[in-house]
């Protein structure tokens, strides 16, 4: 099933991201984790691709095998930047051939060899070149792609991040998948300024929930995201103890789920990091909630 009916059909819902193994030998470890997340029944499942593609196949494999066995739709993630022409068309075909309907098409991030100035000599340089390519192709694939709230770390100002993501938007994107963000009034703000560009599609907000102390230092590195006070002050009460951190954190991001969907948000994308027992806590805290149209 295509993502964006999904997102149309006027009810809350939740869906998870899971990611493949990082090396091709710890994909048994990994397995019993997505399957037990599949069998929660998400109104969708991503999986992402490997930053540098190194366990690429499994991004197909495991989204074909979630969406056989457990009849839950899936996505798979596909990034570009260190690809070139030839090994996409060649991931397409697959995709295809695989039966994947949804895509969600992003550049990836750099590796620290590789400088912006550069860019000309790349096949891909940005997200919208992969875009283009997925609408040209005879696919008909969904497409999502990434927003970022808070800004992307490399833009110099906002304005100019959403004038790119109206680019990716008009090049065929159906939909977006925020990065993570722990204070909803900057996924409010950011939705207003987008909707004022002209941006229509869905949003999905994704949402995070930091379980552990640690974590929480990792995913400002990656994000660059703002903790509120509230937040911090939960980590330093309850961080040395894991079991209360993380109710704590679930509790937390629970919160934040229940005040997008009260605020006219449809689907929220979860951050599992392939823990089933947080996925299934948070889809039970908002059980009755879920299916919910408003009326
Ligand atoms: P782009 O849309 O290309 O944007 C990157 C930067 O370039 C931005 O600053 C943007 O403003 C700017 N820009 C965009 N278009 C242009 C243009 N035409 N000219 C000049 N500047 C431009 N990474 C992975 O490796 N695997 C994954 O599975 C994965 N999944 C993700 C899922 C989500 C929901 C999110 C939010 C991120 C994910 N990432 C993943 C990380 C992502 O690859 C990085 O954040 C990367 O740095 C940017 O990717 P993008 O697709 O947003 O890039």
């Amino acid at each position: 099933m295509k993502i964006i009916k999904i997102l149309n059909n006027n009810r809350c819902s939740l869906s998870f991201e899971v990611f493949p193994p990082k090396v091709s030998t710890s994909f048994e470890q990994v397995k019993p984790a997505i399957e037990k997340i599949a069998k929660l029944k998400p109104s969708f499942m991503s999986v992402t691709y490997g930053a540098g593609g190194g366990t690429s196949q499994y991004t197909l494999d495991i989204a074909q095998d979630i969406r056989n066995r457990y009849g839950v739709p899936t996505m798979a993630h596909l990034t570009c930047v260190s690809s070139t022409r030839e090994t996409v068309a060649e991931k397409i075909r697959d995709l295809k051939k695989a039966g994947i309907q949804n895509v969600m098409a992003l550049r990836g991030d750099l590796t620290p060899e590789m400088k912006l100035s550069d860019a000309k000599h790349w096949d891909y340089s940005h997200a919208v070149d992969l875009i283009r390519e997925l609408k040209e192709s005879d696919a008909d694939f969904c497409i999502g792609c990434a927003c970022y709230p808070e800004v992307h770390p490399e833009s110099p100002h906002q304005t100019d991040d959403i004038r790119y993501l109206k680019e990716k938007v008009d090049a065929g994107c159906d939909f977006m998948t925020t990065q993570m963000f722990f204070d909803n009034n900057l996924l409010y703000n950011f939705l207003y300024k987008i909707r004022e560009a002209g941006i229509t599609v869905p949003v999905i907000p994704g949402i995070m929930p930091i379980t552990k102390a640690v974590q929480l230092e990792r995913a400002i590195q990656l994000s660059g995201s703002f903790i509120p006070q509230r937040f911090k002050a939960l980590v330093d009460r309850f961080g040395g103890d894991d079991m209360a951190m993380a109710q704590a954190g679930i509790a937390y991001a629970t919160d934040q789920i229940i005040d997008l969907y009260a605020n006219g948000v449809q689907n929220v994308h979860l951050y599992t990091m392939n823990n089933p027992e947080i996925a299934r806590a948070i889809q039970n805290n908002i059980s009755s909630i879920l299916g919910n149209t408003g009326k």
